[in-house]
C-alpha cells in the first residue's frame, strides 16, 4: 500500500522509532549520494523525502492516516466545513499537466470559498430575488499590512533560500514526480520575522479572518446545485490573488410540490371514489401564489395512482423564463370504508357499474376466508396460525401455490 512505501524506501517500518529511521536514512544517504553514486541520483531524492516526512513528527502522523496525497493537500483543512465542502463539489481549475500547474491549482483550491445557500422553491420559480449568505475569508492584516512584522526586519526564509517554493516529490509506482510547492516555513513569502518582532493581530501570518455577507442573485428557473461564482470574493493567499467565492445554491423540500429538472409534480393529491368516477374540480396554490383549479368532467375516470399532466406549468427555463416545464399530478383514489351502503344499493351500484366476469365454482373447490393482515408484530393468535400455515410445507413451498394449482 501506499503508506508503506516511504518506510520501505529507509528500510524501516510503520513501528520503528525515530532514532531507528535516522540511523537508517544515514546509512543510505551516505550509500546513494550523488557524489558517490551518479548512476542512484532519483534513489537520493526519494531516501532524502522519505526522511523529510518520517522525522517529523506531524508529517508522519498525515502520512500515516491519508498516504502521500494528505501530506499534498495540506495538513490543515481537515477540520474546515468549507474546504470540507469543497471536496463535495470539486471544481476542476484548469487542470494543468505540468507540475507547476499542479501547484497553481491547489493554490488556487485553498484560496477559494465555497459555500451553500439554501433557497425555496418559490425562489427559484419565481427569480428576481437575491439572498445575503454570510461567509469566512482570510484578508491580509491592517495593523501590518500583510506583512506579519516590521518591514525592516525581515529575514531571508532559511527552508527556500528566499524563493519561496519548495520541492516537492511524489511517487507512482518507481517514478518521482517533482514538483514545486509553497515554502511552509514562510507560507510562500520568501522571507520571515523574527519571532519576538511578529504582528500580534495575525501572530505572522499577515492574514486574519473576516466574516463577510455577499448578495447572492438568484435566476428564475437556476437548477438545484448551481454554482454561482464571484470572483476573487474568497480567500487572500498569503502570496497571490484572491481566490473566488462559489455559492452553491440548495434547493430545499417543498411541501407540495417536487421538482424534477424542468417539471413540478403535485405530490399527495387524494380524491375519493366518487370524484374519480363523477368528475371533480380540485384548487391548489401555484408557486408565484396563483390559484389554478383542476376541473375533471363527470365519466372522465381517474384510476388510482394515473398521473396527468398540465403542460406549462412547471419550472421556468432558466435560460429562456417565457417557456415552462410541465405540471405533474398523480391522483390516490380513496376507496369509500366497509359498509357504506345497503345491500338493496348495492344491487343498485352494481347495475350502474360494469359487469362481473361470468363465474362457475369448481366442483372441488376449497373455499378459504380472506382476511385483514394485522400490522407487523401484533397478534399472536390468530396471525401465528396463518404464518406457520403459510410457512410450514413438506415439500418446501407455500400453501399459496397449492391453492393456486387447484384453481387453475
Ligand atoms: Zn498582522
Ligand atoms: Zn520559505
Amino acid at each position: 500500500m501506499e503508506s508503506v512505501e516511504l518506510y520501505e524506501i529507509l528500510g524501516v517500518n510503520k513501528n520503528s522509532t525515530d532514532a531507528e529511521i535516522k540511523k537508517n536514512y544515514r546509512k543510505l544517504a551516505k550509500e546513494f549520494h550523488p557524489d558517490k553514486n551518479p548512476e542512484a541520483g532519483d534513489k537520493f531524492k526519494e531516501i532524502s523525502f522519505a526522511y523529510e516526512i518520517l522525522s517529523d513528527p506531524e508529517k508522519r502522523k498525515i502520512y500515516d492516516r491519508y498516504g502521500l496525497k494528505g501530506l499534498q493537500e495540506g495538513s490543515d483543512g481537515f477540520g474546515d466545513a468549507s474546504e470540507f465542502f469543497s471536496h463535495w463539489f470539486p471544481f476542476s481549475g484548469g487542470a494543468g499537466g505540468s507540475g507547476g500547474g499542479e501547484a497553481n491549482s491547489r493554490a488556487r483550491q485553498t484560496a477559494q470559498v465555497v459555500v451553500k445557500l439554501e433557497v425555496t422553491l418559490e425562489e427559484l420559480y419565481n427569480g428576481n430575488v437575491s439572498k445575503p449568505v454570510e461567509y469566512k475569508r482570510t484578508s491580509y492584516c491592517a495593523a501590518c499590512e500583510g506583512e506579519g512584522g516590521p518591514k525592516m526586519t525581515l529575514e531571508q526564509c532559511k527552508a527556500c533560500n528566499g524563493t519561496g517554493r519548495t520541492a516537492n516529490y511524489s511517487f507512482m509506482g518507481a517514478f518521482v514526480n517533482a514538483f514545486e510547492s509553497t515554502c511552509p516555513s514562510c507560507y510562500g513569502r520568501g522571507n520571515t520575522i523574527p519571532e519576538g518582532l511578529r504582528c500580534t493581530t495575525c501572530a505572522g501570518s499577515g492574514l486574519v479572518e473576516e466574516e463577510v455577507t455577499q448578495e447572492v442573485p438568484i435566476e428564475k428557473g437556476a437548477p438545484n446545485m448551481l454554482k454561482v461564482l464571484f470572483q476573487a470574493a474568497g480567500n487572500q493567499p498569503q502570496v497571490g490573488e484572491r481566490g473566488d467565492l462559489i455559492v452553491v445554491l440548495v434547493q430545499a423540500e417543498h411541501p407540495v410540490f417536487i421538482r424534477r429538472l424542468n417539471d413540478l409534480y403535485l405530490r399527495d393529491i387524494h380524491i375519493n371514489l366518487t370524484q374519480a368516477l363523477c368528475g371533480f374540480v380540485h384548487c391548489f396554490q401555484h408557486l408565484d401564489e396563483r390559484t389554478l383549479c383542476i376541473t375533471n368532467k363527470p365519466g372522465d375516470v381517474i384510476k388510482h395512482g394515473e398521473l396527468r399532466v398540465i403542460t406549462g406549468e412547471g419550472m421556468p427555463l432558466r435560460n429562456n423564463p417565457f417557456e415552462r416545464g410541465d405540471l405533474f399530478v398523480e391522483f390516490n383514489v380513496d376507496f369509500p370504508d366497509d359498509n357504506f351502503a345497503s345491500i338493496d344499493q348495492m344491487h343498485l351500484l352494481e347495475t350502474l357499474l360494469p359487469p362481473r366476469e361470468p363465474f362457475v365454482m369448481p366442483e372441488d373447490a376449497e373455499e378459504v376466508v380472506l382476511m385483514d393482515v394485522p400490522p407487523y408484530g401484533e397478534g399472536s393468535g390468530h396471525a401465528g396460525g396463518a404464518h406457520s400455515a403459510y410457512d410450514d410445507d413438506d415439500d418446501g413451498h407455500p400453501h399459496v401455490d397449492s391453492v393456486q394449482c387447484h384453481t387453475a
